[in-house]
């Protein structure tokens, strides 16, 4: 019997274990039914900024940023995280929500700060930054690793007493009455536990629904394409361009494109298991064509690779981080496709709230992600909205 059995070994299931270890959790068993890190948080763009506007969100990445910071130190491992900055730029029809949202940031303590455009462009020589009203600009942002900084938690955790299993397929959660007992693997072992945590992903309603919990997840599919510059660029802040909505950023001597469009490129995935592994033809003429408008300073690009991976989208594209109707059930799900930069903060949540019932993390309204919000109609949603663009900001 273990004290704890976190189903998942993404991001958010090893820094949960982290968080759990560092308050005096030893008794710790993750499963995993594939390889750690094997999910979403492989495919990550890893993108960290705290440019939100839903406050505990802000305060969930600000709190993760000395975390990600001093990882190497505290976990004995360099997690790849490039602190290169973060700039957003808006046009002229976002300019209100973006002021009065970075407004809001900085009076929770977020380091961001409003730039000119001759800053912008020292940043990002080759862009084309005509058609933008605003920016600001993030010099603790940059980008991480998924793969890399789930892989150190786990060494960290095995090393610390941590049983960390892969394939181990969760295929049941056992119950007496209201209370969860454990989990049945799908080759049949019993794995017992006093407190289930399940940390799978897009793969958590499976689990749930046996049980009669709702957990409206919506797996979209994520097109992502790389492109060789074929030049030299240095190495440039991520550049979040809430015009052409895409966000932009180097890697490795390449440009990744992802989308940021709230009305483009939304297909849902039927088969978590089975889905295209690279971007459709309308996906790369999509970024070809916000790639020549937004980057004339680059002459010769090529398309380098594409990939794709899967969000697990909640109806308000926010975290479900929430016990459930049964007791030692508890959820951490529906990161919406930001998940990697707040998780170390997710899972010190996690920890307090299934410890100590409420979290000491400042700004964070513990409540704000409970599963229960859904079905109430209370939506945690940005009161500083961005026209044309996902909820994710
Ligand atoms: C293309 C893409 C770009 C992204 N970009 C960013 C970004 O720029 N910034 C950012 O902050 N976030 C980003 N994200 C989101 C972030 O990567 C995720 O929110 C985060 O990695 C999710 O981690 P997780 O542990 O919840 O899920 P996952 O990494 O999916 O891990 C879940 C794990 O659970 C396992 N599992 C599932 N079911 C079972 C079962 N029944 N039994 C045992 N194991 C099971 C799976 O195999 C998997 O390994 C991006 C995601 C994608 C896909």
């Amino acid at each position: 019997m273990s004290d704890i059995v976190i189903v998942g070994a993404g991001v958010i299931g090893v820094s949960t274990a982290y968080a759990l270890l560092q308050r005096g959790v030893t008794d710790i068993t993750i499963l995993e039914r594939n390889t750690v890190a094997s999910g979403g948080t492989a495919k990550s763009s890893a993108i960290v900024r705290c440019h939100y506007g839903v406050t505990s969100v802000a305060a969930l990445a600000l709190a993760s940023l000395d975390f990600l910071e001093n990882a190497k130190e505290i976990l004995g491992a360099d997690i790849g995280f490039e602190q290169v900055g973060y700039v957003v730029g808006v046009g002229p029809e976002n300019v209100e929500p973006f002021t009065a949202s970075v407004k809001h940031q900085q009076a929770l303590g977020v380091p961001t700060e409003f730039i000119d455009r001759d800053a912008v462009q020292e940043l990002w020589p080759v862009a084309n930054l005509d058609d933008f009203a605003a920016y600001c600009w993030e010099p603790r942002g940059g980008y991480g690793d998924g793969y890399a900084t789930a892989q150190a938690f786990a060494a960290y955790l095995r090393d610390h007493g941590v049983t960390v299993r892969q394939g181990a397929e969760v295929a049941e959660i056992l119950t007496e009455g209201t209370k969860a007992t454990g989990v049945k693997l799908a080759d049949g072992e019993t794995v017992p536990a006093g407190t289930v945590i399940l940390a799978g992903g897009p793969w958590v309603p499976a689990l749930t629904t046996p049980l009669g919990i709702d957990v409206p997840i919506d797996p979209i599919l994520i097109e992502q394409v790389l492109i060789n510059p074929g030049m030299d660029l240095g190495a440039p802040p991520v550049f979040s361009d809430m015009v052409s909505m895409q966000y932009v950023h180097m890697r490795k001597g390449e440009l990744l494109f992802g989308n940021s469009d709230a009305s483009r490129l939304i297909k849902s995935v039927s088969n978590l298991d089975d889905y295209p592994g690279h971007a459709s033809h309308e996906a790369l003429e999509l970024v070809a064509e916000k790639a020549v408008h937004r980057f004339p300073g680059i002459e010769n690009p090529e398309v380098a690779t594409t990939y794709t991976g899967v969000f697990d989208r909640t109806p308000d594209e926010n975290y479900i981080i929430s016990g459930t109707d049964y007791d030692g059930l508890f959820l951490e799900t529906g990161m919406s496709g930001h998940g990697f930069k707040t998780s170390p903060a997710i899972g010190r949540l996690a920890a307090e709230l299934i410890l100590d019932g409420d979290t000491t993390i400042p700004n964070v309204t513990a409540s704000d992600f409970r599963l229960s919000r859904f079905a109430e109609g209370d939506l945690l949603t940005s009161p500083f909205p961005y026209k044309g663009a996902s909820g994710i900001r």
